[in-house]
């Protein structure tokens, strides 16, 4: 007799399909890595079928996708909260960035992972892109070590090979790549680490940080190397005034509309940010069938402006997903307080064009999984990965809000709902703890990680000392 794994008895089961389904007193039940039924009475159905090894009982639980995460650079879990960044906008706190990035090591990106990914992982999280810059040209290997910790995690990766190829205002020649050295490190990790098929665990693209600060030859470079290995491209766009006005200056066009001109729209293609936008910026966008990460807690941060969600929705962008953006600018890693800042947010800026709760849970999952160029994820059916979310709204927190499960989710859910998550079918969160490693021994080798990191810094950059006391 087949083995199974059985969710049984879910108060709700949010599928996320294209019909929005979602079934109340549902099971869910999967073998191996895959979904193969979802729906009411199933478990009396499949009982004399088959056998079920592992049984988790979801009575007063939610049971969504696993949320993918769009966007983040996970190594700057390590440097959140520094005084001498507070209050900043995003040029002026790169530049104290970009000292701190002179100093990038294997274990920064390993202890980044940690605390970034393990954060992610506890608010319901089950996929997570990295765009990693820059790379300190002292340093190598800083990816190999974060795709490594993720994998010790059991999150699903998609790390970006991103760089700097020529000195700013804020870039410092510390950090300065070469386009052979790009192509060679990409060409590594590709071949190294990734993985094409359905499923796949890890997936590595390319991207320029920002592209209009690159040259043509990096960038035509890009473009050739994401053709030829067939990988996706991910990078910054739009996303502050500064940006905004230096592309009109030197090239009299708009962030988007100079990346059309260069080919980087399209299907191959998503962004960070999109917060800068006028109508026809987010035509290109829809028309390109360009894929958005919306980041609203470090556009507040940074007092960057609002992504217009609801706008992009209605032109017809369909891969549009929620970052969590650096620590650096957002603090933290957690995706149901994403959710819940994102529906705020554009009630605030945007409240004529309101988004609805499901809108946001549609970016959390479906709607990031397409935006990293996934059809095997983000989605609770069979065939789909078994990549899930079990939420528990029986807690006093929620009491009194628990009607829709959508609406509790996203207008009150915190991580204290987050109960198990698991990704390829395996349990990574149980209890709202990670199984697969020991959070107290991590939490204490992020800690002196971090501090050493600054410590080295704040010989260059006394303000950082603020922190060490
Ligand atoms: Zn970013």
């Amino acid at each position: 007799m087949e083995t199974y794994r059985l969710i049984r008895n879910a108060d709700w089961i949010v599928t996320m399909d294209e019909h929005r389904s979602r079934y109340r007193h549902a099971d869910l039940i999967y073998k191996g890595n895959e979904i193969v039924a979802v729906g009411p009475h199933l478990e009396e159905a499949w009982r004399g079928r088959c056998r079920f090894d592992e049984v988790c009982d979801a009575t007063g639980k939610i049971v969504t996708p696993g949320f993918v995460n769009a966007h983040h650079h996970t190594w700057q879990a390590l440097i959140r909260n520094i005084k001498v960044t507070q209050g900043l906008k995003l040029e002026p706190w790169l530049k104290v960035m970009y000292e701190v990035y002179k100093d990038l090591t294997p274990e920064v990106a390993r202890a980044g992972v940690f605390a970034s990914l393990g954060d992610c992982l506890k608010t319901g999280c089950t996929t997570s892109n990295d765009l990693w810059y820059p790379h300190p040209v002292k340093t190598a290997r800083l990816m190999d070590a974060e795709i490594q910790a993720a994998a010790e995690l059991g999150i699903r990766f998609h790390p970006i090979r991103s760089y700097h190829s020529q000195v700013s205002d804020v870039v410092v020649p510390e950090v300065v790549d070469t386009t052979e050295r790009v192509i060679a490190d990409a060409t590594r990790l590709v071949k190294t680490y990734h993985d094409s098929r359905r499923f796949s665990m890890c997936r590595v693209g390319i991207g320029p940080s920002i592209a209009q600060y690159d040259t043509e030859e990096i960038l035509q470079a890009t473009l050739e190397f994401a053709e030829k290995y067939d990988v996706m491209v991910h990078g910054h766009l739009a996303e502050s005034r500064y940006e905004w006005e230096y592309t009109q200056a030197r090239y009299g066009c708009t962030p988007v509309e100079w990346f059309r001109r260069h080919g980087l729209l399209g299907e191959r293609f998503y962004y960070a940010h999109c917060v800068q936008l006028d109508e026809r910026d987010i035509r290109l966008l829809a028309d390109s069938h360009t894929g958005v990460a919306s980041c609203p807690i470090s556009n507040m941060y940074l007092s960057s402006g609002a992504c217009p969600v609801r706008a992009l929705m209605d032109a017809g962008v369909r891969r549009i997903g929620l970052g969590v953006d650096g620590p650096a600018s957002s603090n933290s890693s957690n995706m149901m307080e994403e959710m819940r800042v994102c529906y705020l947010l554009n009630r605030l800026c945007y409240g004529d064009k309101p988004c609805s709760a499901e809108d946001i849970l549609y970016m959390a999952t479906a709607g990031g999984a397409r935006a990293l160029g996934r059809d095997d994820i983000g989605v609770l059916r069979p065939g789909m990965a078994a990549d899930i979310a079990i939420l528990d709204w029986s807690k006093l927190s929620y009491a009194g809000g628990c009607y829709d499960p959508v609406d509790c989710i996203v207008m009150s859910g915190d991580a204290r709902m987050v109960d198990t998550v698991i990704v390829n079918g395996e349990i990574v969160v149980r209890g709202g703890v990670l199984t697969r490693v020991d959070e107290e021994e991590k939490r204490q080798y992020v800690n002196a990680v971090g501090r050493g990191l600054l410590c080295k810094s704040a010989q260059r950059l006394p303000a950082l000392r603020a922190d060490l006391q």
